[in-house]
């Protein structure tokens, strides 16, 4: 029976009947069996800080998300072919967060299925199916969407209708806006000459699985490029979205853009699988009159009342102004305890996304070094992990509730691994 398995047993029966697919974070894997706001429990009743999840957004086991979920079950769950008032209040709500234009929205449960239906949209819509995405792209695992994710298994995956184009430098001035959207051009004239033609442009609109680059207004020439071709603009929001980057609920407002297509997962039910993907209807249009659409899991009750109740806890706690004041001053600390090692290259993000890039003495990028530094903070109980092209850049993005006292037990545990890690002489 499973009662009683721990370490090393829970660990072999996970291969044995999972296979070699599934991968597990750290040397020392961690067992988690609890959580509360930003902080995890492990089975020897061992405390961590989370400072990576941005799936329980609003805090793990938030008590307002979870009695929401607890009375729907309790009532009914069914599915979209029954009328239900949760789907309705809850797109009324959410299509008002999302600004002039787009104005309907379907339900999924994943961030995957949520973008292979965008692609499905964008390409009835445009009648082609080229795809531009950036260098290190993830946008799920359907095999749809797996052939336009680099970062899934590099160049290997990618589908002979994608092309890739590097992600906005980290300087972010009017000339990476430019220079990004030369380089969309120069796809998409690739993709015409192909004979596919472009459907879209597909941006995670902080680029984290690029390493995370965050300024702001990068964007807009490149969607205009986009358009000029009669193209779509689809933005992925699952990572920045709901408010993680401090400054706008969607990473897009940030970039002075409006989406033809928004998709969103993660946070959306803080672990509920919820998902959607929202668009202007007249791109809807080609799409919805041909092919019915029905997600068994997609836009239950259950799933629209957790949704629900993240947007109240979003507003009531106020989380996009806590995560730009507390990610600041992460931001800030960070800096102030990487002053004192060398090897710390660049310290960015907005809110509570941060990117620290980790160098080796003569600035290469060290992704040894990063990766011992995400095993000591581990020992120290705070989970981080790391991104980026060279797998050097550590990704920094705890739940939104993160606090100071957070900040403080972060900083310690990162001076302490800068401290034991030393720098790879290059
Ligand atoms: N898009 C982005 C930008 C993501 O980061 C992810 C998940 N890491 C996905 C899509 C896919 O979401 P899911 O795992 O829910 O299918």
């Amino acid at each position: 029976g499973s009662v009683g398995r721990h370490g090393d047993g829970l660990i072999e029966a996970r291969e044995r009947m999972l296979g070699p697919a599934y991968r597990l974070f750290y040397r020392k894997p961690v067992h988690l069996v609890r959580g509360e706001g930003s902080h995890l429990f492990d089975a020897d009743g061992d405390r961590y800080l989370d400072a990576y999840n941005n799936v329980a957004s609003v805090g793990h086991c938030h008590p307002h998300v979870v009695d929401a979920v607890m009375r729907q079950m309790t009532s009914v769950n069914t599915h979209t072919r029954y009328l239900h008032d949760g789907i309705v209040d809850y797109s009324d709500r959410l299509l008002g967060t999302l600004g002039p234009g787009i104005d309907q929205v379907m339900y999924a449960c994943t961030g995957s299925e949520a973008n292979d239906l965008a692609l499905r949209v964008a390409s009835m819509h445009t009648g082609t199916t080229g795809v531009v995405v950036t260098t290190e792209a993830y946008h799920g695992n359907t095999q749809a969407v797996t052939a336009i994710s680099p970062s899934n298994g590099g160049p290997a995956v990618l589908g002979p209708h994608v092309r890739t184009v590097p992600p906005p430098d980290r300087r972010g001035t009017g000339s990476a806006a430019e220079a990004f959207a030369d380089h969309v051009r120069r796809a998409a004239d690739d993709l015409q000459a192909a004979g596919f033609g472009l459907s879209c442009l597909i941006v995670d609109t902080i680029f984290s699985s690029d390493g995370i680059f965050a300024a702001p207004d990068v964007l807009a020439p490149a969607v205009a490029a986009v358009r000029e071709h009669g193209a779509v603009f689809i933005a992925d929001e699952v990572q920045p979205g709901f408010g993680r980057t401090g400054e706008a609920m969607w990473g897009f407002d940030r970039h002075g853009v409006r989406p033809d297509i928004v998709t969103m997962g993660k946070p959306m039910g803080n672990g509920l699988p919820v998902s959607a993907m929202a668009v202007r209807s007249e791109v809807l249009e080609r799409f919805a009159l041909t092919q019915p659409y029905f997600n068994t899991f997609g836009g239950n009750p259950v799933s629209m009342a957790a949704a629900a109740a993240v947007l109240d806890v979003i507003e009531s706690e106020d989380l996009p102004a806590h995560a730009l004041r507390i990610g600041g001053r992460l931001r800030g600390e960070i800096a102030g305890v990487a002053a004192e090692h060398a090897g710390v290259d660049d310290i960015r993000g907005t809110g509570l996304y941060i990117g620290v890039e980790i160098v080796t003495d003569d600035g290469a990028p060290d992704r040894r070094r990063a990766r011992a530094i995400v095993e000591a903070m581990r020992d120290a109980h705070v989970l981080i992990s790391v991104c980026g092209e060279h797998g050097n850049v550590l990704k920094i993005r705890p739940p939104l509730v993160f606090s100071d006292p957070d900040v403080d037990w972060f900083c310690t545990a990162l001076e302490s691994a800068l401290t034991t890690t030393l720098t790879t002489v290059g």
